[in-house]
C-alpha cells in the first residue's frame, strides 16, 4: 500500500498529460510559455480571486509575498510553530523575527486568542503573558504580519484572524500549501487573506511532476510588485531592474501538466471528503484515538487525515502494527519550530508551547489520497481497533 500513490491518478490522465507536455516541446516556449497564462487564469476562476502568479515553489510563494510587503530586519512576522519549515525559515530569510503563537487543539491551527495575545505581548513587551523570543525588548521588533497555515488542507479561522490583524494593522499570508481546494465561510482557499500561497509539489492536493507553487491575490499593487519580483525585480524592461527580487517562475512543463491535473481536480477533492468521512466513521469508536474535526462550514482538502495517539507509546504501537501489515504512515510534524536547531538563536524553550509540544508526541497521518479503496481502508481501521 502506498502512503500516497500518485500512480493511480497518472493512469486515469496519462493521455492528456504526455498530449500538454508535448505541445510545450513543440512551441519550445519553456520559460514562461502560455501554459503559465492559462493555468493562471484557471487557478483566478477556481479560488476566486483576481490574480494568481504561478512560480518556482510553494516556499518561494512565501518568500515573495514577505518581499511584497517589504519584510527585513526588525520586523516581527506572527505565525504557528505546528507547521512545516518553509512557513518561518522565509521569515528568518529575510531577517525578520518569527514569532510564534499557539495551536487550537480542535483543529491543530493557529488558535486566534492565542495570535492577538502574543501581538499584545509583544506591543506591551509582557512576556510573561504569551512566550516571546527570548530577551525580546518592544522596541527591538516591529510587528508587521501573521502567516496562517491551513495545516493538513483544513483553513485556519481567517474571519477571526483577519480582525485581529485590521485592529493591530498587520497583513495576512494564507499559507495554502496544503489546503488548495478547502473552503471556509463561502471562500475557496487562496481567497482567504491579502495573499495566498500554494503549493504544488508532488504530494499536495494539487501537485505537479517537480517543484512549483502560486500566488493569489485581490490586490493590483501587490499582484504588480510580486510579478516584478518573480524575475529579478524587473522594472519596465527585462534588463531594467526596480528592485531586488528572485528567479521565481514556474515550469511552462509543469504548468501543462497541472492544467491536465486540474480538469479533475473538482472531482477528486470530493472523492477526498468521501475517504474522509469513511475514515473518521470508523475510527471514532475506538478508544484512545482521535480523528481529526471538520468545525462547521468548513471543508477541509485533506492533504493528510491526522490522528492522535494517545501518547507517544501507543503511537508507536499502532504505527508498528500498521507497517508490519504493510501500511505506510508519517508524522507530521514530529518537532514544532520553536523546538527546532535552526532556530535556537530565537531563545524559546521547552514548554513554551505545550499543545504543540504534546501533538508532535501523539500525531500520526494515514495513508489518504483520491484513489484509496474502501478495502485498503477498512483494513487499516481494523488494525487500528486491534481486530
Ligand atoms: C509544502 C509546504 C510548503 C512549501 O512548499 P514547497 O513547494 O515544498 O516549497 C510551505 N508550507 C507548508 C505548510 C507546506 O506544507
Amino acid at each position: 500500500m502506498q502512503f500516497i500513490d500518485l500512480g493511480a491518478q497518472q493512469r486515469r490522465i496519462r493521455q492528456k498529460i504526455e498530449k500538454n507536455i508535448l505541445a510545450v516541446l513543440d512551441h519550445g516556449r519553456y520559460i514562461m510559455g502560455p501554459e503559465i497564462g492559462e493555468l493562471e487564469q484557471r487557478l483566478a476562476d477556481y479560488a476566486g480571486v483576481r490574480h494568481v502568479l504561478g512560480c518556482s515553489s510553494g516556499t518561494d510563494a512565501l518568500l515573495m509575498a514577505l518581499m511584497a510587503h517589504d519584510v527585513g530586519p526588525g520586523d516581527a512576522v506572527f505565525t504557528t510553530p505546528f507547521t512545516f519549515i518553509a512557513t518561518a525559515e522565509v521569515i528568518r530569510l529575510l531577517g525578520a523575527t518569527p514569532v510564534f503563537a499557539e495551536i487550537d487543539p480542535a483543529t491543530f491551527n493557529l488558535d486566534p486568542a492565542s495570535l492577538e495575545k502574543t501581538i499584545v505581548a509583544l506591543k506591551t513587551n509582557a512576556p510573561e503573558t504569551s512566550p516571546l523570543p527570548g530577551g525580546v525588548r518592544v522596541s527591538d521588533l516591529t510587528p508587521r504580519g501573521i502567516i496562517a497555515v491551513d495545516l493538513f488542507g483544513l483553513p485556519a479561522d481567517y474571519s477571526a484572524i483577519g480582525e485581529i490583524a485590521r485592529k493591530h494593522g498587520l497583513f495576512v499570508i494564507e499559507d495554502a500549501a496544503q489546503s488548495f481546494g478547502a473552503e471556509s465561510g463561502g471562500r475557496r482557499a487562496g481567497a482567504m487573506a491579502d495573499i495566498a500561497c500554494t503549493s504544488f509539489f508532488p504530494a499536495k492536493p494539487l501537485g505537479c511532476y517537480g517543484d512549483g507553487g502560486a500566488l493569489f491575490t485581490d490586490n493590483d499593487a501587490l499582484v504588480e510588485k510580486m510579478a516584478s519580483i518573480r524575475v529579478h525585480g524587473k522594472g519596465i524592461h527585462k534588463y531594467d531592474n526596480a528592485r531586488i527580487g528572485i528567479n521565481g517562475r514556474l515550469d511552462a512543463i509543469q504548468a501543462a501538466i497541472l492544467l491536465a491535473k486540474l480538469d479533475i481536480f473538482p472531482d477528486e477533492i470530493e472523492r477526498r471528503q468521501g475517504i474522509a468521512r469513511r475514515y473518521s466513521e470508523r475510527l471514532s469508536a475506538i478508544a484512545g484515538l482521535t480523528p481529526p474535526s471538520v468545525p462547521d462550514g468548513y471543508t477541509s482538502a485533506w492533504a493528510q487525515y491526522s490522528v492522535l495517539a494517545a501518547d507517544e507509546e501507543h503511537r508507536a504501537a499502532l504505527q508498528a502494527r500498521l507497517k508490519s501489515a504493510d501500511v505506510p504512515t508519517a508524522i507530521y510534524y514530529p518537532k514544532p519550530l520553536h523546538m527546532q536547531t535552526a532556530f535556537a538563536d530565537l531563545g524559546y524553550r521547552a514548554g513554551d508551547f505545550p499543545v504543540s509540544e504534546d501533538f508532535a508526541r501523539r500525531i500520526f497521518s494515514l495513508p489518504m489520497h483520491p484513489y484509496l479503496e474502501e478495502a485498503d481502508q477498512i483494513r487499516i481501521t481494523d488494525i487500528l481497533a486491534g481486530a
